[in-house]
């Protein structure tokens, strides 16, 4: 019964870092909406596509369905606010006019954002997204800017020019030209809400996976932790360890996610804000396990834009909230000791106290 749930985990996992070209390579295997219920009505999931990624809902007890529909509306709810794709989207709005006054849970994300910018030194930058388009990850049409142009639009970041007024939600950009991309934390506030409506609904065990990012509320069905397996980014078969975990999110940021090769050079879709290139930081996934899904997406990719050494003081810091795990481009594995017990790998492994 163990292996099987790990087997499902996963595979929602690898399934996950697909694109949505892959989607309709692999259509006839993706049932986008469905719902399916337990005989006994006592649990519910629905696999679905949002945010440009595969996304899973699994929950059990009396109101299952209810609260398994009532999570995927959330999550498309706050597709339509933030989407950069998506005209009508505060976010779109915000973009193209410079300003605009958002709602609770866009304000939610962008004052955390902008928090965690002061928090990370700046690792994590919303008003990175010139860069991200420039090197064509919002398209699919990739290329390498030229300097010159990296320059320039490095001139447009920076989460300190962007006015965000507490009392009234509205937001400024100083800058002509900024623009912002919450899709570093979108995610883990979305699966960290999830567990909001499942309390609400008086749910017994969970689990959603928005686009390999796991959270997890209480135990399995049966009283035991969840497995979760976290990829290894240089195979789509295999993983680095698995975690076992109760209410908690684990989140992953790997290169792996969205990347091209260019010139024998693979250029990945996290950025370091304090150069414009795709962060170089010697970590090749960073894996966050944290109560506070919001928090753990946040980290997972500013921690790899840090590096091992800075992901380390930080983490120092900050022990009380979250584990970690690290890979390294030499194959080698970082953990905390909080989770030493509870992952599982053959890899060489480095326990941090
Ligand atoms: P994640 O997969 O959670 O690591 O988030 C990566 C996404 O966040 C990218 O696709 C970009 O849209 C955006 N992003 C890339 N680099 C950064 C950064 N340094 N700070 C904030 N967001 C970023
Ligand atoms: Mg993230």
């Amino acid at each position: 019964m163990k292996k099987r749930l790990l087997v499902i985990v996963l595979a929602c996992i690898m399934f996950a870092a697909c694109s949505r070209q892959d989607l309709t390579e692999s259509s006839s295997t993706s049932e986008d909406n469905q719902i399916q219920i337990s005989e006994d009505g006592m649990s519910a999931t629905r696999d679905f596509f949002a945010m440009d990624t595969y996304m899973t809902v699994t929950a059990y007890g009396d109101n299952a369905e209810q609260a398994v529909d009532e999570s995927v509306d959330f999550v498309i709810t706050i597709e339509n606010l933030i989407s950069t794709n998506i005209d009508t989207s505060e976010v779109a709005v915000l973009n193209k006019s410079g300003e605009n006054t958002v709602s609770e849970d866009t304000a939610y994300l962008i004052e955390r954002s902008l928090e965690l910018n002061i928090s990370t030194n700046e690792a994590f930058d919303i008003t990175i997204y010139p860069i991200v388009k420039a090197w064509g990850f919002t398209t699919g049409e990739y290329q390498v800017p030229k300097q010159e142009q990296i320059t320039e639009l490095l001139q447009k970041v920076g989460s300190d020019q962007l006015q965000f007024n507490i009392d009234d939600n509205s937001v400024t950009f100083q800058q002509v030209g900024m623009e912002i991309d919450l899709g570093g934390i979108a995610k883990g506030y979305a699966s960290t809400k999830i567990m909001d409506i499942f309390r609400q609904y008086g749910i017994t065990s969970g689990i959603v996976n928005l686009g390999g990012n796991v959270q997890v509320y209480g135990t399995k069905s049966n009283g035991k932790e969840w497995n979760v397996a976290v990829q290894y980014p240089k195979s789509t078969t295999d993983y680095l360890g698995v975690l076992k975990v109760a209410d908690k999110a684990v989140i992953t940021s790997g290169g792996y996610e969205r990347y091209f090769e260019k010139d024998g050079k693979i250029y990945w879709h996290i950025m370091d804000p304090s150069t414009g290139y795709p962060a170089d930081s010697g970590l090749v996934s960073v894996t966050i396990i944290s109560s506070d899904g919001t928090y753990a997406d946040v980290l997972s990719t500013a921690l790899f834009v840090m590096g091992k050494e800075k992901a380390i003081e930080y983490w120092g810091e900050h022990k009380e909230e979250f584990d970690m795990v690290l890979l390294d481009e030499e194959d080698k594995l970082i953990m905390t000791g909080g989770i030493a017990d509870d992952f599982s790998t053959d890899l060489e492994c480095q326990i941090i106290e």
